[in-house]
């Protein structure tokens, strides 16, 4: 086996004996768009490929078919060897096996070839869709795959999870995904410290690495100018992203451009983050570069912390104030509804505390996962009450509803005609999403989609 070349795009390639489910996922995760069927020469045997977009992350997923282990095929050492060129190309593997069947030696053997390759392996075992089977899912950890994932591609069932731990892996591999976050993966958390000059973001940088300590301070980034501070807090390792031009203040403030620069940094840092702390001015009034910095963090799919930082100044003018700015911020900054909002002071350190534990309280919030039955228990109490606005005759019906990733939470629901919700019932389902199931501070993508029945024409 040679050793496998590094391609532009992500292969993910599927494997396992024929009947495990291959096909089935397969379909299941590219969805509609129909299979690129790229027949390989030499032979009548087809292997599958297709673009999946993990929504804004893309890659090929290939299905070897029957390629493997059909062992009174007479063309079965040819085919074998079509299937272990797409192994050979892959930059990470999927191994199905089939619950219900248990552990089969020739699983055992796929495992074997599979580990040869020397690529990231995720260990699917299919057709767990009641708690009865789920029991024997322990056997398959023979095999020696650390990663085993529980699915159901019939009844898309844990394709989510799988989903997003191929995209890390593909990550971890080196592999260029489209979107995804560059930080360095030892850090348990990165954080943009983002917004217009002066509110205090450098004094804000400045008391958390004195307050914290400081890990690694003035690593170099991704570009020659982003550099970022890594502190420790609570045994975590928090990177502070692109604090080059937070830590050496007064370098743009002079120029007139200063509040498109703070944008054009705002929007780098963010990129890299998992948490946006968007520091604003609490003595003085909200402006609208505020709200455009904050409306940039969730457009980018960070969490968000509001940090009304200097109030040290306004604490005097008593709660009333800080309900009256609380709910002038809230006006200001629609985008970002979600966002907790931290009163506090870089001058005096107060309340810097706080706002760690709130980063980490979103982090932890935009990685959370809710299981398929859970999510489709809530949709169901959810819609009996309050079913989706009509936008024609035909009433609308949710049918069905997944979380398909996190960081940020993204769930794909299925409805019987329509593609999307009015913004309004959109806005809604996502305020009960964020109260049931504790999404503080993260932004929540709901993607809709008709279902389509076989027997009648979609709409
Ligand atoms: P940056 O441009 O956002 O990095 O802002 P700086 O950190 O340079 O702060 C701008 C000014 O606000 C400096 O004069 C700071 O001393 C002052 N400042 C920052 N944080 C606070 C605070 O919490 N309270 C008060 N009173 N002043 C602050």
């Amino acid at each position: 086996m040679t050793l496998s070349k590094k391609r532009k795009n992500g292969s993910v390639v599927l494997v396992g004996r024929p009947n495990v489910g291959k096909s089935t996922l397969f379909n299941r995760v590219t969805g509609s768009r129909r299979a690129i069927v790229s027949t390989e020469p030499g032979t009548t045997r087809d292997v599958l490929r297709a673009p999946v977009e993990w929504l804004t992350e893309t890659f090929e997923l290939v299905d070897t078919g029957g390629v493997f282990g059909a062992s009174n095929d007479p063309l079965q050492e040819e085919v074998a060897s079509i299937g272990l060129k797409a192994l050979d190309n892959a930059d990470v593997v999927v191994l199905v096996v089939d619950v219900i069947d248990g552990l089969l030696p020739a699983d055992k053997d796929l495992a074997g070839k599979v580990r040869r390759v020397g690529v990231p392996v995720v260990l699917a075992v299919n057709k767990v869709d009641n708690s009865k089977v789920e029991g024997r899912v322990g056997e398959f950890h023979a095999l020696g795959i650390n990663l085993v994932m529980a699915i159901a591609a019939e009844h898309g069932l844990g394709i989510g999870d799988l989903l997003d731990e191929v995209v890390s892996l593909l990550q971890g591999s080196g592999h260029h995904v489209k979107n995804l976050k560059s930080a360095d993966s030892r850090d348990d958390l990165s954080v943009a410290i983002i917004g217009r000059q002066n509110v205090g973001k450098s004094s804000l940088v400045n008391v958390l690495v004195r307050e914290e300590r400081v890990l690694v301070s003035d690593l170099a980034g991704t570009t020659r100018d982003a550099i970022d501070t890594v502190i420790k807090w609570n045994g975590l390792q928090i990177r502070l992203v692109d604090t080059a031009g937070i830590r050496r203040p007064g370098k743009i403030a002079s120029s007139g451009l200063v509040d498109e620069v703070s944008v054009a940094l705002a929007k780098r840092a963010m990129q890299r983050a998992d948490v946006s702390v968007v520091v604003m001015d609490a003595s003085a009034r909200i402006a609208k570069q505020d709200a455009a910095i904050a409306g940039e963090a969730e457009r980018a799919g960070c969490g968000v912390v509001l940090a009304a930082n200097k109030w040290d100044l306004v604490k005097m003018r008593g709660s009333d104030f800080a309900k009256e700015f609380d709910r002038d911020l809230r006006d200001a900054l629609k985008f970002v509804e979600f966002a907790p909002i931290v009163h506090l002071s870089a001058l005096t350190g107060e309340r810097t505390t706080k706002l760690l534990e709130t980063v980490y309280k979103v982090s932890r919030a935009r990685a959370t996962h809710v299981s398929t039955g859970e999510l489709n228990r809530f949709l169901e109490q959810v819609t009996k009450r309050h079913p989706p606005a009509s936008p024609g005759r035909r009433e609308v019906k949710i049918q069905y509803g997944t979380q398909v990733g996190s960081k940020p939470p993204r769930f794909l629901i299925f409805t019987n005609i329509a593609s999307s919700f009015h913004f309004s019932y959109e806005r809604f389902l996502k305020n009960r999403l964020r109260e049931t199931f504790n999404f503080v501070g993260t932004p929540i993508r709901l993607l809709v989609r008709a279902r389509r029945v076989r027997s009648s024409r979609g709409s």
